[in-house]
């Protein structure tokens, strides 16, 4: 039965109407150019206009149901909800909003820059955000899906990223709670929380070089179809490479949040 599902979500995509950010390059690209093979309506978005409308002739190329761009940088709070909205209308309506993008990483000790921080924030977390609240609404008529990229420096600590792991955490603690809130409020659009050890896109090969060794990357396409078919099945969380789903698995902190849940009044929230 597992098996059929696995085989059966590449048909789940097909038709459906995707946002993939962050599509210029690296695992997002590969994310548009599966859900192409899908026969999925894409837009995609990253700030490089020229980067994106390689990636739109390819998708269509690829069979694409349709393919659009939308280019711009998320760090403006203001594009990242156009984003959205203009998607919809494009499409029709959405299924699924693919959240990857990030801005670029630099491997270096704090050094007191708190607008640094803030602008990392603003593009790895709030623009999420933002175009999570967009989106709910045509997700709520799809009953569609959205799957949050993030990484193992989300779960456990990593030195010389403090403003990466911070937008990470910050995206487990959001999203982690978003998903009871909407289960609890019986809307059916799932969260999928994707969490990645090290893969070989090219920014990431570069930013570790020479800091960080001894590590084999894992490859940036298989990690697509992953991050993809977690979002097709509608699974909470999904762990790529399957080797750091260990350093994940917290028994304790399941059965903690079960029962802290047991002592909410959910009648007298919704009464409010
Ligand atoms: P890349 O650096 O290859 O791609 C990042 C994408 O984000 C590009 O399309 C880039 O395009 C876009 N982007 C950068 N800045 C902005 C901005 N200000 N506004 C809008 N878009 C922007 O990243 P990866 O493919 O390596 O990573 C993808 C996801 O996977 C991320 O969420 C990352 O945290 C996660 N991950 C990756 C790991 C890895 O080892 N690769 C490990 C763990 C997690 P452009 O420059 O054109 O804007």
């Amino acid at each position: 039965m597992f098996l059929v599902a696995i085989l059966g979500f590449l048909e789940m995509l097909q038709g459906k109407r995707v946002i993939v950010t962050g599509a210029s390059t690296g695992i997002g690209e590969q994310i548009a150019y599966h859900l192409a093979r899908m026969g999925a309506h894409l837009v995609v978005t990253a700030r490089t206009e020229a980067k994106l409308k390689k990636v739109i002739s390819e998708c269509l190329k690829l069979g694409a149901a349709s393919a659009h761009f939308i280019p711009g940088t998320m760090e403006d709070l203001v594009f990242a909800e156009q984003v959205v909205t203009k998607a919809g209308k494009l499409m029709g309506g959405l299924d699924m909003l693919i959240l990857n993008h990030i801005a670029p990483v630099n491997l270096r000790f704090f050094n007191g820059d708190v607008a640094s921080i803030r602008k990392v924030m603003d593009i790895n977390f709030f623009s999420y955000i933002t175009m999570t609240s967009a989106a709910l609404p045509m997700l709520k008529v799809t009953n569609g899906s959205i799957v949050v990229v993030s990484s193992i420096a989300g779960k456990l600590i990593t030195p010389l990223i403090a403003d990466y792991s911070a937008a990470k955490f910050a995206l487990d603690g959001f999203y982690s709670s978003l998903q009871k809130e909407l289960q609890l409020m019986n809307v059916n659009i799932s969260i999928t929380l994707c969490i990645l050890g090290f893969i070989n896109t090219d920014s990431a090969v570069k930013s570790l070089s020479g800091i960080v060794e001894n590590i084999t990357p894992s490859p940036k396409e298989e990690c697509a179809v992953e991050i993809i078919k977690g979002g097709a099945l509608r699974q909470k969380v999904i762990a790529y490479p399957s080797s750091i789903y260990i350093s994940m698995w917290n028994p304790i902190r399941t059965i903690q949040e079960y029962f802290i849940l047991l002592t909410y009044n959910i009648d007298n929230i919704t009464r409010n």
